[in-house]
């Protein structure tokens, strides 16, 4: 039941709410960044080698003048950085943002999307801890029976990299155009924070571990609600909004 004081709210900015007060009852506390980056943090920090792809000018907006070596940020995962760096373990914080990527848009890429990024750092965290939070935070976005399975995946700030699926929702596993009939469905990217990550933020990393996790805003409201093209979502068309 949608409140009179809800209606009509960008069902971006819905997703965003409902998935900030899951984390937040799970003890997470919402943390935001600039969108307007250093390179530093969007990358170097981030164990993101010189030479990786990510950072061609076909996927990033730089700013001029190129010397200060500023863009638009391509991941909220710059804001792990300057958290990390202003304040000491134990950390839980999701961070909800913008990102930019500068590429040819079509119906499920757009130059700008909406991600959130997670990170726990404690004592003794383990991949168990990264999948009993993710699932429980997986159970109270999408419902009880929500199955998941953890494959390898790479992403250059965590070791090891797992992509998180979880059985399709819709079809429940049996194949369909949400699922691309395979039956599962990519939600999360995730992994243990790797070492040069921590000791590049001033965090002993043989005392301190943690996970950090990212998921695509945009993509999940496409799936919760059935919209093929993530350009409907940017259009400020009044009645597409009006329907949620
Ligand atoms: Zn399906």
């Amino acid at each position: 039941m949608i409140k009179d004081s809800e209606k009509h709210i960008h069902p971006v900015t819905r997703l965003i709410r409902e998935i900030s007060s899951i984390f937040i009852e799970l003890g997470f506390e919402v943390a935001q960044g600039p969108e307007m980056e250093d390179e530093y943090y969007n990358f170097d920090a981030l164990n993101v080698p010189q030479d990786h792809p990510a950072r061609d000018m076909q996927d990033t907006f730089w700013l001029e003048p190129k010397n200060l070596k500023k863009l638009l940020r391509t991941q909220t995962s710059d804001v792990q950085i300057r958290y990390m760096k202003e304040n000491k373990p134990p950390i839980a914080i999701i961070v909800p943002g913008r990102v930019f990527r500068n590429e040819a848009t079509d119906a499920t890429h757009d130059a700008q999307f909406n991600q959130m990024e997670g990170l726990m750092i404690g004592k003794d965290i383990s991949v168990a801890h990264l999948k009993t939070v993710l699932e429980a935070f997986l159970k109270k976005l999408f419902g009880e029976d929500v199955t998941i399975r953890l494959r390898p995946g790479y992403f250059p700030f965590v070791e090891p990299g797992v992509e998180i699926d979880m059985i399709c929702f819709k079809c429940n596993g049996k194949g369909c155009p949400a699922c691309s009939h395979n039956g599962w469905i990519e939600i999360l990217g995730a992994g243990m924070v790797h070492p040069k990550v921590l000791n590049n933020v001033g965090i002993d990393s043989r005392e301190w571990q943690g996970f950090a996790f990212g998921l695509g805003i945009d993509r999940i409201v496409m799936l919760k609600y059935g919209i093929d093209d993530i350009r409907l979502m940017y259009a400020g068309d009044l009645k597409f909004n009006q329907q949620f």
